[in-house]
């Protein structure tokens, strides 16, 4: 754990009226799932949290569309692709930029060296041209954009990336860097909303199985800045986000585990992907928020897989 921040990692955030002075009732849950990396938000995992996780991935396999095509992304990508994305119109705050030493070999010895006597060495950095993956998609759009038209009936996608976001937080809900599984449908409208519609039903039906407390809400992002909290209102006036909300313990404020999002034709417009017709694709996302739900079954289940409910177990192939 660093140094600056001694207090025990926190499974969720409790309501407010619940003050800020109640005991975490998951207190025990952090140390047998993660182990401090010296920055908040990025944690080694143990084997009990991996195998948890695994069968999670597995599930999902289980649950892909039969005519979607796999891509697995790095942790980075393309800078000028995630630009030309709106990513910073949109989350600026949020992003992480790959920055390096350049320049001659004396340059770069001179700046490494100032590490040594305690000066500043970072001072030297250049931006690359990579970022790290905010969201699993963003790579997938100029992907396919480089493809031509969609083919009738369009294209679905099954994509995971570790993604990193800079909101540092003690929370065990809130990491900087965690994995993102997502299906990623390109076609009209009309597929958009049934893609959405149809997996929406299918998370309940998921966190049923899991036995875990759960609600779907719509949901709007947290833009940034004071023309950000336009784009949110504008975000729920046209009901394009939804989230799968599963609360850590009773008293928790409830966890967005999954997300159902709708970009219209956004990204479509952005990237030159025509549908079958000349009018711009639409596209929408079904991300899974894998860590997340892991947590979610221990903080409802307990540490021992193999005391969780039944139906959990089987549905997770335990
Ligand atoms: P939140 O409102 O909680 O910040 P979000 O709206 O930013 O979530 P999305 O952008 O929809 O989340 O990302 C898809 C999924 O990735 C989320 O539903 C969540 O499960 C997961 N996720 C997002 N941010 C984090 C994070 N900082 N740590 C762990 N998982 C995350
Ligand atoms: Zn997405
Ligand atoms: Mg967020």
């Amino acid at each position: 754990m660093s140094a600056a921040h001694p207090e025990p990692l926190r499974a969720s955030a409790s309501r407010a009226h619940e003050g800020a002075e109640a005991p975490d009732p998951l207190s025990g849950l952090a140390p047998a799932l993660f182990m401090g990396l010296g920055s908040d938000g990025v944690y080694a995992r143990t084997a009990l949290y991996e195998r948890v996780l695994e069968r999670l991935a597995a599930l999902i396999d289980r649950l892909r569309d039969v005519r979607a095509e796999v891509l697995r992304f790095p942790p980075v990508m393309n800078r000028r692709q995630l630009e030309r994305s709106g990513y910073l119109k949109s989350f600026p705050n949020l992003l992480g930029c790959v920055s390096v030493l350049h320049g001659s070999e004396a340059a770069i010895r001179a700046a490494a060296d100032r590490c040594e006597t305690g000066g500043d060495w970072t001072a030297s950095l250049g931006a690359a041209d990579l970022v790290l993956t905010p969201a699993a998609c963003y790579p997938l759009y100029p992907l396919v954009a480089g493809r031509g038209p969609l083919p009738p009936g369009g294209l679905i996608f099954d994509v995971a990336a570790d993604c990193f976001r800079r909101e540092p937080s003690r929370m065990l809900d809130r990491l900087q860097s965690f994995r993102m599984r997502e299906f990623v449908r390109f076609g009209s409208p009309e597929d958009i909303v049934a893609f959405r519609e149809g997996w929406i039903a299918r998370a309940r039906e998921l966190a049923a199985e899991l036995a875990l407390p759960y609600a779907v809400d719509i949901a709007n992002d947290p833009f940034f800045g004071r023309v950000g909290q336009l784009m949110a209102v504008s975000q729920l006036q046209q009901s394009l986000k939804f989230e799968l909300l599963i609360p850590y313990h009773a008293r928790a404020r409830p966890t967005a585990c999954m997300s159902f999002n709708y970009h219209r034709e956004h990204f479509g417009q952005v990237w030159g992907i025509k549908g079958s017709g000349a009018e711009p694709a639409h596209t929408g996302c079904v991300a899974f928020g894998i860590d997340r739900l892991a947590v979610a079954l221990f903080a409802n289940h307990g540490l021992d897989p193999d005391q969780w409910p039944a139906s959990a177990r089987r549905t997770l192939a335990l």
